[in-house]
């Protein structure tokens, strides 16, 4: 079967829907109602414009949904959040939303292995005043997590952190970024729901990539739904977003 007609039988039968779909609702027509009615319009113009630069993109559906950066900015007003993380940039329309909701002298800590498409987006977040906020590095997170878990003065210091990169990885991230998020802070691990694969059956025939990263979401989910150092709200938005709120 060809790999495209193979892919659509899986979506539909277990969910997991084409790239590009960036809904988990029942309904596409749900979905573009809620889009026309209080997103699109509403979208700032340099997200906007970043929003279509990375619609030219090949890796285009990695980047979070439109609703999804909406929902992120309200959440960042709402909690005051000044200091701020970000794993897994890409061309940067999370980050933009997250730069453009913080004060002028707020900050976020920004990590992707790939600056190429980073760079893609800059320009972007350049010419809506913002870059000042950011603090880029290119490479891995997770060394870069461990030097800051080793300084003292970094525990406990952001008030937000956004983890949308690799998932095999955000076990180990949680150990460390609990360190470093604030008590009362927030951590939104993305993709929770993995396209709605986290409920397809265990021998469902899922491409390996798809079958592997659900496997560790489902172990990330696990861990925490029981982890008392936070409280959690696991929502539909985008591909499923866990809201883990410090608490001890
Ligand atoms: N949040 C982005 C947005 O809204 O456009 C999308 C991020 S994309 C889903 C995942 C990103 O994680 C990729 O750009 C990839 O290069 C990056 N990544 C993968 N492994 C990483 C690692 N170990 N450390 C940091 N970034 C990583
Ligand atoms: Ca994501």
């Amino acid at each position: 079967m060809e790999a495209k007609a193979e892919e659509q039988q899986l979506s539909q039968a277990y969910g997991h829907r084409q790239v590009g779909q960036k809904s988990l609702l029942q309904s596409d027509a749900l979905y573009q109602y809620i889009l026309e009615t209080s997103v699109y319009h509403r979208e700032p113009e340099p997200m906007k414009e970043l929003r279509e630069r990375t619609a030219k993109h090949p890796l285009k559906a990695m980047a979070i949904s439109v609703d999804e950066g909406q929902f992120l900015n309200m959440l960042l007003k709402l909690i005051n959040a000044k200091n701020t993380m970000e794993i897994g940039v890409y061309t940067g329309y999370s980050l933009l939303t997250t730069a453009l909701a913080l004060p002028d002298d707020g900050k976020i800590l920004a990590m992707d292995i790939n600056r190429e498409n980073y760079e893609l987006g800059l320009p972007i977040i350049q010419k809506a005043g913002v870059a000042h906020k950011i603090d880029f590095k290119e490479g891995p997170a997770m060394p870069v997590l461990d030097e800051l878990v080793k300084d003292e003065k970094n525990h406990a210091s952001f008030d937000f952190i956004f983890v949308d990169a690799d998932k095999d990885n955000y076990i180990n991230y949680h150990k460390r970024l609990i360190e470093l998020v604030k008590v009362g802070g927030l951590i939104g691990y993305d993709n929770t729901l993995w396209n709605g694969t986290v409920v397809a059956p265990p021998d469902a025939p899922l491409p390996k990539y798809v079958r592997d990263n659900r496997d560790f979401i489902l172990v990330v989910n696990k861990a925490l739904a029981v982890d008392p150092r936070i409280e959690i709200c696991m929502l539909p938005v985008g591909d499923g977003i866990t809201l883990c709120r410090r608490i001890k």
